[in-house]
């Protein structure tokens, strides 16, 4: 009995310096950033960014790598699965919280998979159509999407996605159930909308400001409280009598359960001098959003904010009855 809580210990104390030593030369190499959406998105767009600051602080290159699919949860599941050694990380969106409840078999669990870094940004969505689209402003969408529900696309990046989450509340409030359109993320889907294959999406503004301010597409709402200071002349949500569909896409920066915290301290720490980064500043408000804070980059604020997003679209999704199984 003895010898074995001693050999206990001993292991125990073992695995606490290998880890100390892991997190003392970290990193050795080079750090994959998974983003669970196809590149040339909006999520890519958020991870890019960062990475690029991060490699400069950490001295290693962090590389994104897109691993898009079911909703983002196929990433998100490389990530759970993949070795806590500080090497692999992931940065995704709201999706994270919606996905708890919309998949009722998902290999893993959102809030007991991961160990958590920080929040990276909150970017509202925008709703689009290609640049054809009958309707002028929001009114007339809501009138003509209402009349003709059924012979409409709408894009999303799979269930799970925030476009999906967006465009559920879309419908939801107008009651007009459109034809979805799934893609690996919205990069390739706001292709198609450019093509006119598609009739509408919902999506956050780093990837629709450049179309939008472009008129290759057109802009007709946006999901934050407040007008945005890029969009002078799109309604709010709220304006437009459809307070139901305010969301804000968050995004937040995880690593595989079981990376070491000294790991993750240290990438918190490396994310904070990223995102105080003005370069970052001046690259993210051109597309309508801002770093967070250095309070919200941490650990602490990224676990309360999943539980706590969880937990309010939980009713939400519930209600709508839509689920991926
Ligand atoms: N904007 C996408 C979404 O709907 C994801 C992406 O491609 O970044 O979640």
């Amino acid at each position: 009995m003895a010898f074995t809580l001693k050999l206990a210990g001993a292991l125990a104390g073992s695995v606490l310096m290998a880890s100390a030593a892991l997190a003392q030369g970290y990193p050795e190499r080079a750090i994959t950033m998974v983003v669970p959406f196809a590149a040339g998105g909006p999520t890519d767009t958020v991870a890019r960014l960062v990475a690029e600051k991060m490699s400069a602080d950490l001295g290693q290159q962090v590389v994104v790598e897109n691993v898009g699919g079911a909703g983002g949860t196929l990433g998100a599941g490389n990530v759970a699965a993949a070795e806590p050694d500080g090497y692999t990380v992931l940065l995704h969106h709201i999706g994270m919280a919606t996905s708890a409840t919309l998949y009722r078999n998902l290999a893993y669990q959102p809030l007991e998979a991961f160990e958590y870094v920080g929040l990276v940004t909150e970017v509202p969505m925008t709703i689009v159509a290609r640049k054809d689209f009958e309707p002028t402003d929001m009114a007339s969408l809501i009138t003509y999407v209402k009349a003709n529900a059924d012979t409409l696309t709408m894009a999303n990046a799979g269930i799970g996605a925030a476009s999906h989450l967006c465009g559920m509340l879309f419908m939801q409030a107008l009651e007009a159930p459109i034809v979805t359109v799934p893609y690996k993320g919205t990069g390739p889907a706001m292709t198609d909308l450019l093509g006119g294959q598609v009739d509408l999406m919902c999506d956050q503004t780093t990837n629709t400001t450049e179309q939008i301010k472009g008129g290759t597409v057109k802009g007709y709402a946006v999901t934050s409280a407040a007008r945005l200071d890029i969009f002078p002349d799109l309604p709010t949500v709220g304006e437009a009598g459809l307070p139901g569909l305010e969301v804000a896409i968050w995004h937040g920066l995880y690593a595989p359960k079981g990376t070491p915290t000294e790991v993750t301290e240290r990438l918190a720490a490396s994310l904070q001098v990223a995102l105080a980064d003005p370069g970052i500043a001046s690259a993210m408000a051109e597309l309508g959003t801002a770093p967070s804070s250095a309070a919200d980059a941490t650990p602490a604020a990224l676990k309360a904010k999943l539980e706590s997003e969880i937990a309010r679209w939980k009713p939400v999704i519930e209600a709508a009855g839509v689920y991926a199984d």
